[in-house]
């Protein structure tokens, strides 16, 4: 744990909050452009759903493969819902995205013709899927970015909370409340960071759910502050469900050992206890089907199951044989065998799991918010590039193009700062709550949902206990106050939108509706009410607090 004193007041041009692909690159380029950038991150550096990536980071690299195509399918996993001009961009940066990571060091599997090697994974109709030490990919991307950010001497505060954005009167954002975490999750007392602008790398919030594939710190911390800073956020309730982690037995909880889609990109398919194959039929692409399609596929198979069989089904990789396995699929074979499973000799056990979250704070891909001084980017941030539900691999792709963006734009030019006036003290959630409320995010807003069940959800969130005024605070409530912040978001959207869309499913309303190709858009008033309007795709720009009615 780093034991520095935070650093004095106005020591930074520019705060990021975060230490995964998104806030490392931030934190790297803006460096290299001369800023003065400080790292705030809530654990060891390098540490966020980043460094658990397996599959790789997609991009237009193969002689075969074309931008058109890498957009067309990623607009086609979205469902209707990604911005276009996001998602072109997202592409034509990707290839250089790559490149900038090669030449900060980070060491790719390559091809015996010496380029990088690609694979695909689900809703890609080309190889194109980079990847570095076979399924070690996140690692890699980690290990190059942080060893980059220490070569220039970038400020570090590890094992720190931001908890709050310190504000102007006029709802500029001009730094952060940051707080030491100290043993146990104690929180030391708050103080003050000043900068001209604050870039949120906050990560996702898997953790709303029971059972998810992302860390224990994706909690949300990062959405719940942006909408307390008065941003707005968008598409909350695309939360995307993995089809395969590895089932740890009934009810298991928490972070779940992910098997990375790339094992079907190279062959394996889904069977049932018998050994039947589960996905022909059920989609043109079979078991490399869009994820949404896959998760919720096996969501409807194992309701139709017998009673004993309906909490997981069977992943089959034998025929991938046991040396092609331990060359690309490493870390996943240890895990397996570790375990008790063996992939090579038979099928290994998986369920969904919450794994990425699409929707969070209403950002460009440049990072703006409609909050001055307050950016977002990687999974913090909703950007339209991935709509419904987003495409295999284009996640540390999309954080890593927006990183670069973002730090152009503040190279360019710095938002003016000012002087924070002091803000509301947020009410807290009782920690002791949280275990509730993410069984009941698993239950009623999961792979499937229905308005009776995301009533009740709505319900139960409304009763949950809050702490009172006062209260001292720690890390357990920093994050059960931000996950309920969330849950809240994600439940009143996934009421309000009356349709299966992506990520999005509803049994009480299963067709997807023309007229709700529309993006939800939310923001709290300060006294904690949640106003949300609807957007027709492609013209969702954030929009400045003040200018809201
Ligand atoms: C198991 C797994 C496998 C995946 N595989 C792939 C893949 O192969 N390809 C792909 O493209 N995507 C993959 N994804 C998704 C991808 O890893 C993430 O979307 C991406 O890495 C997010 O990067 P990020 O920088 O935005 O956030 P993260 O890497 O999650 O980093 C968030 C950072 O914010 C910090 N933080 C959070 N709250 C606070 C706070 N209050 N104060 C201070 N710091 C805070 C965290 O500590 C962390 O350092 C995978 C995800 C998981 C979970």
């Amino acid at each position: 744990m780093s034991t520095a004193a935070i650093r004095p007041l106005s020591s930074s041009d520019v705060l990021v909050v975060g230490s995964g692909a998104a806030g490392l690159m931030t934190a790297v380029a803006l460096a290299d452009a001369g800023r003065a950038v400080t790292v705030i991150t809530k654990g060891a550096l390098g540490e966020g759903s980043t460094a658990w990536a397996q599959g790789g980071l997609a991009a237009v690299l193969g002689p075969d493969d074309r931008a058109g195509l890498h957009v067309q399918d990623t607009l086609v996993a979205g469902a209707g819902l990604c911005g276009v001009e996001a998602v072109r961009t997202l592409v034509a940066e990707a290839p250089a995205a790559v490149a900038t990571l090669r030449e900060l060091g980070a060491v790719l599997d390559l091809g015996r013709d010496g380029c990088p090697a690609l694979t695909r994974e689900g809703g890609h109709s080309r190889d194109r899927i980079v990847h570095a030490d076979g399924d070690a990919s996140g690692a890699e991307v980690t290990r190059t970015l942080t060893g980059a950010l220490r070569a220039r001497g970038v400020a570090v505060l590890e094992h720190t909370a931001a908890v709050d954005a310190l504000r102007t009167a006029d709802g500029r954002v001009v730094g952060l409340r940051v707080a030491r975490i100290g043993p146990g999750g104690a929180l030391a007392k708050p103080e003050e960071l000043r900068s001209r602008a604050v870039v949120l790398a906050t990560g996702g919030f898997g953790q709303v759910f029971s059972a998810t594939s992302s860390p224990a710190g994706a909690t949300g911390d990062g959405v719940a502050l942006a909408l307390r800073a008065g941003a707005e956020v968008a598409d909350v309730e695309m939360v995307q469900f993995h089809p395969t982690v590895l089932w740890a037995g009934p009810g298991a909880e928490g972070q779940q050992m992910l098997v990375s889609e790339a094992v079907r990109g190279e062959g394996a398919v889904l069977v049932d206890a018998g050994g039947r194959r589960i996905m022909p039929g059920r989609h043109p692409l079979a078991d490399l089907a869009p994820r949404d399609v896959v998760s919720a596929a096996i969501a409807a198979f194992l309701a139709e199951a017998p009673p004993g069989e309906r909490d997981h089904v069977w992943l089959d990789a034998r025929h991938l044989g046991a040396d092609h396995l331990a060359r690309r699929f490493p870390g996943i074979l240890r895990a397996c065998r570790s375990a008790g499973y063996d992939p090579a000799r038979e099928p290994v056990p998986v369920a969904p799991a919450a794994h990425y979250t699409c929707g969070g704070v209403l950002a460009d891909l440049d990072g703006g918010t409609g909050v001055p001084g307050l950016y977002a980017v990687g999974e913090v941030a909703c950007t339209g590039v991935h709509g419904a539900n987003r495409l295999a691999s284009n996640s540390i792709t999309e954080g890593l193009v927006a990183a670069r963006r973002c730090a152009a734009t503040l190279a360019a030019a710095l938002p003016s700062g000012g002087v924070p006036v002091a803000g509301p003290n947020p009410v807290a959630i009782d920690p002791g709550a949280r275990r509730a409320m993410t069984l009941a995010a698993s239950r009623f807003a999961g792979i499937v949902r229905d308005s009776a069940g995301l009533t009740r959800l709505a319900a139960a969130l409304a009763a949950v206990p809050r702490l009172p005024a006062g209260c001292a605070q720690d890390l357990a409530t920093l994050e059960a106050t931000a996950l309920h912040t969330v849950a809240t978001v994600l439940c009143a959207a996934a009421l309000a939108r009356e349709e299966s869309r992506g990520c999005h499913r509803r049994t009480d309303a299963p067709a997807t509706r023309p007229e709700w190709r529309v993006r939800l858009v939310h923001r709290l008033d300060p006294a904690g009410g949640l106003h949300t309007r609807t957007v027709p795709v492609g013209n969702v720009r954030p929009v400045p607090e003040h200018v809201v009615a």
